[in-house]
């Protein structure tokens, strides 16, 4: 996928602040951060969105989420508690077509408020 941008950042063309790596998947600091800790967790191989996931690729969404813990460690959110968000599609807010764990904390996540 040569015009995806999180493929280039997998490929190395384009560098992230990179908080986290391993064999399949990476870890950035979001641009655009909605919290203290905004980062998102990618699969180094290209899945555009949750609809395209195929059942041999269901190990790979528990190492989305095994980074996350990892990374909520590193941040210092652990234990104070953090949001794991992936969007799906235009109605979801979607925006980069391959997949990402938002990971958001270190300010208060409640949804819905109060
Ligand atoms: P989504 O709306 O769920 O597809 O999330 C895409 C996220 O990617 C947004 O939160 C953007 O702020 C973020 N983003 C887009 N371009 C970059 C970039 N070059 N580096 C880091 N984050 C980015
Ligand atoms: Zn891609």
């Amino acid at each position: 996928m040569s015009d995806c941008l999180f493929c280039k950042m997998a490929a190395g063309e384009i560098k992230p602040d990179i908080v986290y790596e391993d064999a399949d998947v990476f870890a950035f600091r979001d641009i655009n951060p909605q919290a203290p800790t905004h980062v998102l967790v990618v699969p180094k191989t290209h899945i555009a969105t949750l609809n395209d996931l195929q059942p041999e690729q269901a190990a790979l969404i528990g190492k989305l989420y095994l980074a996350a813990r990892q990374i909520a460690e590193q941040d210092g959110i652990a234990e104070r508690g953090y949001r794991t968000v992936m969007n799906c599609n235009r109605e979801a807010g979607q925006t980069v077509f391959h997949i990402h764990l938002h990971v958001l904390g270190g300010r208060g996540m409640h949804w819905p408020p109060g």
